[in-house]
């Protein structure tokens, strides 16, 4: 038998595109090498889990026992990929060298760490995958003070998750409401109310000047000069596509490994999906352009080449305190249409030809959802 299909990560884009590609073969070989357990989990249930009363292990969805016998694939945990050579078409894993047919990075993202000063400053921690959870969930007894850095997606869905299971939460951020990339002011305040009203303490327009351990609590020094104890630090500002591989073995990588329509990468017979990707000048770090992407890249990969094509892909906020759903705008110059009453608020983001390219809706007006979807351009199509 010929080298197999080969997926670096086994993260919801890598198994996903295994399922898709067994789905069209069920010959094809199919190896998923992957630096963590292999364990399939779905990564949104992270920022839920508390609420859910899950640990880390009640968030397995398949064991990596139950992926190899019911796909027919070979998958191998703890095995971290060091170098990747398209040339060759082969990968090194340390001083062990494997060939593969195609290739597929599916490495995911990694979070930003910020640069923060004082003595607590390494005890920052970060949720992005199973292990991470763990650790958290670990060092967070009932009823502790949680300071979340970053009030965009993931800060706000912990914040919600933590209050509501009775953890004092701060959130800090430089932005002026939550989900200041995502929302207009009226819809974060709208957030930010229903969150206060679950305990959630705001530190806006600030940004941290250090973290300081003294015996079991760590002393937030504010830049706007005001101070607060906490027990443990979550950071949320956002993640990193994990582009090193790609990098390192000369791919063309930007904020993201760079795709084409296929989702190819600049170096034949390697391609990627998922939040390493950037396709069209954009990063799509959801769960919805994963299920489009490996749709046209299992059909590409079994012999059917297949451009993937990624509709609007409404995004819901896990924060049940105030429910909303975002179709987030792209980086194009433009202005939100707000109306209604908060929290129920209804949200349009024009560009500057007046064509509706985003919207937003909080409380009741999430119902709206189907009258606003058909309004929205698709994120991207490529040509024919
Ligand atoms: C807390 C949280 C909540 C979220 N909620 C939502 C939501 O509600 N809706 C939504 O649409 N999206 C949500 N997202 C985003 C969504 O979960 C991600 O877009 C998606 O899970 C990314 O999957 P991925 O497989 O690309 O990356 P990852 O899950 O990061 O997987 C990467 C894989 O690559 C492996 N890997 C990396 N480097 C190597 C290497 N060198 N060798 C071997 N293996 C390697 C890792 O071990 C891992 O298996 C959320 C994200 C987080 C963190």
């Amino acid at each position: 038998m010929g080298a197999p299909i080969t997926i670096i990560g086994s993260g919801h884009a890598g198994i996903t595109l295994a399922r898709e590609v067994r789905r069209l073969s069920p010959d094809v070989a199919i190896r998923v090498l992957t630096r963590d357990d292999g364990h399939y989990y779905y990564k949104p249930d992270l920022s839920k889990a508390f609420a859910a009363g899950k640990d880390a292990d009640g968030l397995i969805k398949n064991t990596a026992e139950q992926l190899i016998e019911t796909m027919k694939i070979e998958l191998k945990p703890r095995t971290t990929v060091t170098r990747i050579e398209p040339a060759a078409h082969r990968v090194w894993v340390g001083d062990e060298v494997l060939d593969y047919s195609k290739l597929i990075l599916a490495t995911g993202a990694a979070p930003i760490r910020l640069p923060l000063t004082g003595t607590a400053a390494d005890e920052v921690m970060a949720v992005n995958d199973r292990e991470d959870y763990a650790r958290f969930r670990a060092a967070i007894p009932p009823g502790a003070r949680v300071l979340i850095i970053g009030a965009g997606l993931i800060g706000c869905e912990f914040a919600n998750d933590l209050a509501a299971q009775g953890h004092v939460v701060h959130v800090a951020d430089l932005a002026g409401w939550p989900l200041p990339r995502l929302l207009p002011e009226a819809q974060g305040q709208a957030l930010q109310t229903a969150l206060s009203g679950l305990g959630v303490q705001w530190h806006l327009r600030t940004s941290i000047a250090s973290l300081d351990r003294a015996d079991t609590v760590i002393t937030v020094r504010f830049a706007d000069g005001s101070t607060q104890t906490v027990d443990v630090v979550l950071s949320a500002v956002g993640l990193k596509a994990a582009t090193q591989l790609a990098a390192e073995a000369g791919l063309t990588t930007r904020h993201g490994i760079v795709v084409d329509d296929h989702l190819q990468t600049s170096a034949a017979d390697v391609y990627a999906l998922g939040d390493c990707v950037e396709i069209n000048g954009r990063l799509l770090p959801y769960i919805l352009p994963i299920a489009h992407s490996a749709r046209a890249l299992a059909a590409t990969l079994t012999g059917t080449p297949t451009k993937a094509k990624f509709p609007a892909m409404p995004v819901i906020v896990k924060t049940p305190a105030c429910p909303t759903l975002v179709n987030p705008p792209p980086m194009v110059e433009g202005a939100w249409e707000v109306s209604g009453l908060a929290p129920d608020l209804e949200a349009v983001f024009k560009d500057a030809s007046g064509k509706p390219v985003g919207f937003a809706l909080t409380g009741a007006a999430t119902s709206k959802r189907a009258q606003y979807l058909p309004l929205m351009p698709p994120v991207y199509e490529p040509a024919n």
